[in-house]
C-alpha cells in the first residue's frame, strides 16, 4: 500500500515537474512510531502483545491530522500510505493540516466492550507524547468510531489535568463532537457524486449503484443515494454481498443489520461474493471498504460510468490506466471521502472556540468546499489533460511544495 502511494506520488511529481530535492522530501513520512504494549482480556490471565503505529507525514501544514484504524492487517507501510494520502487531501481541500494516520494491529469485532476500552486507553498512552490539539488529532477510521474517541479524549485529558475535548474529532455531541460528523464522509462522497453526475450528464434518479462495504462511509452513502432516488442494487459488507437488480429495500436491510450485526441472510435478495459485486453492471460502483479492490486483474471488467471512492487506496495504479482507457470516470479518494477530515476540521475549530455551528450551516459549508475542490480538480484534470486522481494529487502537492519553499530550512 505504500509502494501505491509513493507510486502515485512520483507519477503526479513527475508531471507536475516537482524539485527533486522537494520531491525526495515529501516521499517519506517526517515521523513514525511504533509500538508494542499489552492489552488484557476479560479472562484476567489472558493477556495479549499488539502492535500500534501512529504516523506523521507532514509537519509543515500546521497540526497533522488523520484517523486511527483497528484491522487485524494494519502494519507500518499501510499507516504510512494512508499518512500520506492526509497529506494530499487536507491541502486539496486548503485545511490547515498535514497529513498523519494511526492504527492497531487487531480485529476489534473479536473485543469486548471492556477490551476494546483498555485496548484503546493503553494505545493512547504509548502515543501521548506524539498527539495533542495543536500537535496531532486523531479522528474515526475503519474499527474505531465515536466511543473510542472519547476513550482517547478522556485518557489524553486524565494526563493533561483538565478536559481537552480538541485533541480528538469524531467525538460523541454530548464531548463537543459535531452533529454531522458520522455521516460526514458518505455525505460529501454523495455531493461529489452529484456535481459529477451534472458533469457527466447522468440522472442519478434513473441511476443504479453498487456499495462495497456497510460500515460508517457505505451505509451513509448508501442512505442519502436513496433519497435521490437512486436504485442501490448491490451491497457487502465483511461477511457478504447481496444482490437484488430491482433495487435493494435499504429500510429492511439496515433492520436486519441492526439486529443481526451483518448483512448475512438479509430477505428479499440474493448472496453474491465481494469479487463478483465489483464486476456487476451499474452506473455508480463506490468502494467504501478496504483498499487494493480494483487492480488490473478486474479492472477490464468493471462495468460502471462513475467508480466514486469512498474507501483509501481501492484502485492500483495499473487499475486506473485501465479505467481511464475504458472512459470510466473515477471520483479519486482524496477528493471523494474528504469530508470526513473537513466536518473533523469544523469540530476542532468550533472545540477550539467553544462555539457550536447548526447542522445546516456544517452541511452547507461541506456542500461549499467539496463542490470548489471538485471544480478545481476539474478544471486541472482537463487543462492538464491527465485523469482526477493525478490532477487531485497535484492540487495538494503544488500546496504542500508552496509551504514548504515559504517556510524555508533550518539552519
Ligand atoms: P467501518 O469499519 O465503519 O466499515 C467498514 C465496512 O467494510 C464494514 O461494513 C465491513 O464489514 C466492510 N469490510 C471489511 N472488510 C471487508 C472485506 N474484506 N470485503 C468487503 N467488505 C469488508 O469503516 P469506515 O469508517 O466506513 O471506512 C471504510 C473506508 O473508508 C476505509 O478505507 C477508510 O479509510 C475510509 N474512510 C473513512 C472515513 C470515516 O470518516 N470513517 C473517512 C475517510 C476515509
Amino acid at each position: 500500500m505504500f509502494n501505491l502511494a509513493q507510486n502515485q506520488f512520483l507519477q503526479a511529481a513527475e508531471i507536475m515537474g516537482l524539485d527533486e530535492n522537494l520531491r525526495d522530501r515529501l516521499l517519506f513520512p517526517q515521523r513514525t512510531l511504533l509500538v508494542s504494549f499489552p492489552c488484557r482480556r476479560d479472562e484476567y490471565s489472558e493477556v495479549e502483545t499488539v502492535f500500534g503505529y501512529r504516523v506523521q507525514h507532514i509537519l509543515t501544514m500546521g497540526p497533522t491530522k488523520g484517523g486511527i484504524r483497528y484491522h487485524e492487517d494494519v502494519n507500518l507501510g499501510e499507516v504510512s500510505a494512508l499518512a500520506m494520502w492526509m497529506t494530499w487531501k487536507c491541502a486539496l481541500m486548503h485545511l490547515p493540516f498535514g497529513g498523519a494516520k494511526g492504527g492497531v494491529r487487531i480485529d476489534p469485532s473479536k473485543l469486548s466492550r471492556s477490551e476494546l476500552q483498555r485496548l484503546t486507553r493503553r494505545y493512547t498512552l504509548e502515543i501521548f507524547d506524539m498527539i495533542g490539539p495543536d500537535k496531532d488529532i486523531p479522528a474515526p477510521d475503519m474499527g474505531t468510531n465515536a466511543q473510542v474517541m472519547a476513550w482517547i479524549m478522556d485518557t489524553y485529558s486524565l494526563q493533561i489535568g483538565h478536559a481537552v475535548a480538541e485533541v480528538v474529532t469524531g467525538k460523541p455531541p454530548v464531548l463537543g463532537g459535531l452533529e454531522g460528523r458520522e455521516e460526514a464522509t458518505g455525505r460529501g462522497l454523495v455531493y461529489l457524486i452529484q456535481e459529477t453526475a451534472d458533469h457527466l450528464q447522468l440522472d442519478l434518479k434513473h441511476s443504479s449503484a453498487v456499495i462495497q462495504g456497510f460500515g460508517n462511509v457505505g451505509r451513509n452513502a448508501a442512505k442519502l443515494m436513496a433519497q435521490l432516488g437512486t436504485r442501490i442494487i448491490a451491497l457487502s459488507d465483511v461477511t457478504t454481498g447481496i444482490v437484488n437488480r430491482k433495487g435493494l429495500n435499504l429500510t429492511a436491510v439496515i433492520e436486519h443489520v441492526e439486529n443481526t450485526g451483518s448483512l448475512k441472510g438479509c430477505p428479499d435478495c440474493d448472496e453474491i461474493s465481494n469479487a463478483e459485486m465489483l464486476e456487476l453492471e451499474c452506473d455508480i460502483l463506490i468502494p467504501a471498504a478496504l483498499q487494493n479492490q480494483i487492480t488490473e486483474d478486474n479492472a477490464a471488467r468493471i462495468n460502471c460510468r462513475l467508480i466514486a471512492e469512498g474507501a483509501n487506496g481501492p484502485t492500483t495504479l495499473e487499475a486506473d490506466a485501465i479505467l481511464a482507457e475504458r472512459g470510466i470516470f473515477v471520483l479519486p479518494d482524496i477528493l471523494g471521502n474528504a469530508g470526513g477530515v473537513t466536518v473533523s476540521y469544523f469540530e476542532w475549530v468550533q472545540n477550539t472556540q467553544e462555539f457550536a455551528w447548526t447542522l445546516e450551516e456544517t452541511n452547507n459549508r461541506l456542500h461549499k468546499m467539496l463542490t470548489d475542490a471538485f471544480h478545481r480538480t476539474l478544471q486541472r484534470s482537463v487543462r492538464e489533460g491527465v485523469n482526477m486522481r493525478t490532477a487531485a494529487l497535484i492540487e495538494g502537492i503544488h500546496r504542500v511544495a508552496e509551504a514548504k519553499l515559504a517556510r524555508g530550512i533550518f539552519p
